[in-house]
């Protein structure tokens, strides 16, 4: 008779026959650096902190110790403008936050952009409209004047957030124009979720809706996975190399039917604020216990398909799977 204990017999065996597993160099990093220099524990990220451009070279310095191969630059300006073209500036914050950190880190660390108007713009508009419709061409024409600049400094992929149409098309065709073919278009596709609040928060933004346009008229519809998949379709016609999926754990069957559909390309899962803080509350409150709850969702989400997995949780998680070895 078949048994299915026999490959449960030990904790090894369990190893053994695993046809997934989670390991360090998995993990993405996202980290928030203010140009006002302010370090202080992030709000609405609780245990997570804002880094300054002097100290960001330690944290991912930690990162590469603990087998990390990348972070997710999220940088926090002191001063926005109305349009956002305080982004084109060749010596803006971030593109001091990528001289410094790939002169310090070199190619020992992959140097990822999170890439949004909103990180820019006066009241965080992430589209240029106007009269409530989205101004696709427009937008994507400036993501891709951005990316130029922060792939000067540096960034060795850009991840555009906006999620608007023909935004990876111009960011390649204005990077390749630059010579900067041998660097990555990681686009996010995301639902129109409420989970993305506290990173809000954190970016210091104000809520949701922000000012402009509603996010439904970019991000696609939460019970929808047609409209979901379209987008896939469209960001890799047009030339994505990675593909985020965001948030992950209520979209584990879109990471699923995206690895289905595309096999071949590398596909993020991106664990957002608000995830994070589902996880944070109840064991702060002592309810559940921290680290099999974030194992559980981050193998979940493997499991699902997702080839690596942007996490805040991602230095303690790197450290309980060495400890795990
Ligand atoms: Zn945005």
């Amino acid at each position: 008779m078949r048994l299915t204990t026999r490959l449960k017999k030990s904790k090894q065996m369990i190893r053994l026959v695993r046809p997934n597993d989670l390991v360090p160099h998995n993990l993405i990093y996202p980290i928030f650096v203010r140009e006002d220099g302010r370090k202080s524990e992030i709000p609405s990220l609780k245990k997570q902190r804002y880094y300054s451009l002097d100290d960001c070279v330690d944290v991912c310095k930690e990162a590469v110790d603990l087998g990390i191969p990348a972070v997710m630059v999220f940088g926090v300006l002191k001063k926005k403008d109305c349009d956002g073209s305080v982004a084109l500036q060749k010596n803006g914050f971030h593109a001091k936050i990528f001289k410094k950190l790939k002169k310090e880190l070199g190619d020992d660390l992959v140097l990822i952009s999170n890439l949004c108007l909103c990180d820019f713009t006066e009241g965080g508009i992430c589209v240029y409209s106007n009269d409530g419709k989205v101004l696709n061409e427009k937008t994507a024409e400036m993501l891709g004047r951005i990316s130029v600049v922060q792939a000067e400094a540096g960034a060795d992929v850009i991840a555009p957030a906006g999620m608007v149409d023909g935004q990876v098309h111009h960011m390649r065709c204005a990077l390749d124009n630059a010579g900067f073919d041998d660097v990555s278009v990681m686009s996010y596709i995301k639902t129109d979720s409420c989970l993305f609040e506290p990173f809000f928060h954190a970016m210091s933004s104000s809520k949701t809706p922000r000012a402009g346009v509603d996010s439904s008229k970019f991000r696609t519809d939460i019970i929808n996975e047609k409209m979901y998949m379209a987008k896939v379709d469209l960001d890799v016609g047009e030339g994505a190399d990675f593909l985020i999926v965001k948030p992950a754990l209520p979209n584990l069957d879109l990471i699923r039917l995206t690895r289905e559909r595309y096999p071949n390309i590398p596909i993020a899962a991106y664990q957002v604020s608000g995830e994070y803080a589902m996880i944070k509350a109840p064991c702060e409150e002592g309810f559940l216990k921290e680290k099999p709850l974030l194992m559980e969702t981050l193998y979940s989400i493997k499991r699902a398909g997702a080839d690596m997995i942007l996490t805040y949780y991602a230095l303690e998680t790197a450290k309980y799977l060495r400890a795990e070895k």
